[in-house]
């Protein structure tokens, strides 16, 4: 008999070679029904192989990432079943599950896949899925590997093979088609219920672009019907709200080609936008005690050298610049910390000054890859609402709850409900790789975890996700339609003062090292409005939106008090405008509501006689008429609601 640990702490006891399917069914038929993988000491297996010693199991649902991990893993063997079939002689590259579905890479030979062929392939893979076929796993010699795929003439799988260590390598059948794999993988094919093939595109085997372009086939699969047409009604509405699209409809920014890839251009209305997050950012700061900084675009090699970011960016990133004469070498800043180290070492400290809070909008450079460019969201240079804070040890705690004050001010504001918080710490069976004594460790790790239960953070804890140089908090929102995004960053860092030699006398008049802390409430500046423009849909708040209202003359007649009400709102801090084409009034509030604006003032006869306007607000329609005081008012009451500072 073995002991099977339950996530629980229950233990029950069965039979040496016992099955995660064998162990479901024990509990119940049901959960047996509905079990996808299962976790054995951490490593997911399939649901029918044997368990032979103790072991502590998790039971893999849909609902968890590994059961869908291996739901989707064994579709792609379906499709390449499907694509051997259709294909035949086709060659099969790699075929793995990522977050939202799965792909295979595969080489066509002289065939260009279209997008019309697609649905020949989910046909097919349905087929296969229907026949209940048995995903069979047997282990293999590395020769036996061999020999298989060189007769088959795959090259791909014969270069994957000969990296295995022998001993270690197996292969999945189903139907016909045998695959070089790991697994996890269902029990049967008849589960997958619901087939959709995504997307078309081109890679190159192995991501190198020396070796040859494959075709990359994106699928996803459900174990319902339902749950696709839920997933395809929310890649409707993400479509919707890409930021890309959004961005351009309010001309908030642009990128051009001449200017260069992935190096973001804020037009006026953007721009104008991102200073008023600036500057809602910086006045909570300045209430936290932070100072504001500024520093140049980039900084001597050497600078980078020091701070070991040459190290870590340099091969791989912009190449320095250099001076004509001086034969001087300057680097793009990756980051603003170095510079901030420099500005902490003008002057000797005492502990008494501490915790010193250096804030600067800075913006950064960072080589990508053009193909892994997206809109803001990847981009090569931007810029972080950074700031450093050198504290002492014993300040850390509260330096922590503050930061995160002023995170959930920011997520309030801008009405994100849903986040967690993860906190990430050293592996403590591995403390070699990380740089800090043992004891500032622990310290700062307690400090982390208190701060974030006493300001009641729903966190999870990933141990050994630690930077080498400290512990991290990273908050990630869920958006109005249940994406995930990681926003902002707390971390802590021994290493830079260590590096930069920093620091403070302390009370017995002796030098210490301070600590410093890294964070970015917002992440990027660029990132931020990107996830705000997907969560609001471009329905932004009102004290940060382009324009908070237009004005709607009923006909020309109209225009100049249109325009001297736009006058009168300007000077009263109301962002508006005239709409004064010559389009009928219905067409202009279509238009208008459109393209956001969260008031339309329209005016006629009777409100330029009374001096007053007719409201409608976006999206609900008329509010009745208001004189324009009680309309300004109106306004700076709802612009107060939604910027409440305590
Ligand atoms: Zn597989
Ligand atoms: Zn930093």
């Amino acid at each position: 008999m073995i002991n099977i640990t339950f996530p629980d702490g229950n233990v029950r006891q069965y039979d040496a070679g016992v099955t995660g399917y064998e162990i479901a069914y024990s509990i119940s038929p049901r959960l047996a029904a509905e079990v996808l993988a299962v976790g054995v000491n951490d490593e997911t297996i399939d649901l029918n192989r044997p368990i032979t010693a103790d072991a502590s199991i998790k039971l893999y649902k849909w609902d968890d990432v590994e059961g869908r991990q291996a739901f989707w893993h064994s579709s792609s063997h379906i499709m390449a079943e499907a694509l051997q079939e259709l294909y035949p002689g086709i060659k099969f590259g790699i075929g793995p599950a990522i977050e939202s579905g799965f792909y295979y890479d595969v080489d066509f030979g002289s065939h260009s896949l279209s997008e019309t062929e697609l649905p020949a392939i989910e046909a097919k893979m349905l087929e296969f899925a229907r026949e209940k076929q048995n995903f069979v796993r047997r282990d293999v010699t590395k020769e036996e590997a061999l020999k298989t795929y060189t007769e088959k003439g795959d090259p791909y799988k014969c270069e994957l093979i000969n990296e295995l260590q022998d001993g270690t390598i197996s292969f999945y059948t189903s139907g016909n088609f045998t695959d070089l794999c790991r697994g996890p993988h269902l029990i049967d094919t008849s589960v997958i219920k619901a087939v959709k093939l995504t997307a078309i595109a081109g890679a190159y085997w192995r991501g190198n672009e020396k070796n040859k372009m494959l075709t990359r086939i994106y699928g996803i699969t459900f174990p319902q019907k339902k749950f696709l047409d839920e997933y395809l009604q929310f890649l409707e509405e993400a479509k919707k709200r890409d930021h890309r699209k959004i961005g351009k409809e309010l001309e908030l920014f642009t990128f051009s080609q001449q200017v260069g890839q992935g190096l973001p251009i804020w037009l006026p209305k953007g721009a104008a936008l991102r200073e008023r997050l600036e500057n809602f950012l910086r006045k909570v700061q300045k209430k936290h005690g932070y100072q504001q900084v500024i520093s140049p675009h980039i900084g001597q090699k050497e600078l980078f050298v020091t701070s070991g970011h040459y190290a870590k960016y340099g091969a791989d990133s912009f190449k320095p610049i250099q001076t004509p004469v001086e034969g001087e070498e300057f680097l793009l800043k990756p980051m603003n910390c170095p510079h901030h180290c420099e500005i902490y070492k003008v002057k000797p400290h005492s502990y008494k000054e501490l915790p010193i809070r250096l804030a600067e909008f800075g913006t950064v450079y960072r080589y990508e890859q053009s193909g892994e460019l997206h809109g803001l969201t990847r981009v090569r240079g931007f810029t972080q609402d950074d700031a450093h804070i050198f504290c002492r040890p014993d300040q850390l705690k509260e330096e922590f709850c503050k930061v995160i004050d002023i995170v959930l001010y920011i997520f309030r504001t801008l009405e994100f409900k849903e986040y967690t918080a993860q906190v990430s710490l050293r592996d403590p069976n591995d403390t070699e790789k990380y740089i800090g004594s043992d004891e500032n460790w622990e310290k700062a790790e307690r400090a982390i975890i208190e701060a974030a239960e006493e300001r009641g953070l729903k966190t999870v804890v990933e141990v050994g996700e630690a930077a080498f140089y400290g512990p991290k908090l990273d908050f990630m929102v869920r958006d109005a339609i249940g994406r995930k995004w990681q926003l902002g960053t707390i971390q802590v860092d021994y290493n830079l003062p260590e590096r930069f030699e920093l620091e403070y006398i302390g009370a017995d008049d002796k030098r210490h090292r301070p600590i410093m802390i890294h964070r970015a409430p917002f992440g990027s500046m660029e990132r931020f409005v990107a996830v705000l423009i997907e969560h609001t849909s471009g329905k932004f708040p009102l004290w940060l939106t382009p324009e908070q209202a237009v004005i709607l003359p009923v006909s020309e007649k109209y225009n100049d008090y249109a325009h001297a009400l736009q006058n009168r709102l300007e000077q009263e801090d109301v962002r508006a405008f005239v709409d004064d084409r010559n389009e009928k009034i219905g067409k202009k509030i279509r238009d208008n509501e459109l393209q956001r604006i969260p008031y339309l003032l329209v005016v006629g006869e009777k409100e330029v006689e009374s001096e007053s306007v007719a409201v409608r607000k976006q999206g609900e329609g008329d509010r009745g008429t208001m004189s324009v005081n009680d309309f300004i008012n109106f306004l700076h009451g709802e612009v107060k609601k939604e910027i409440d500072e305590n």
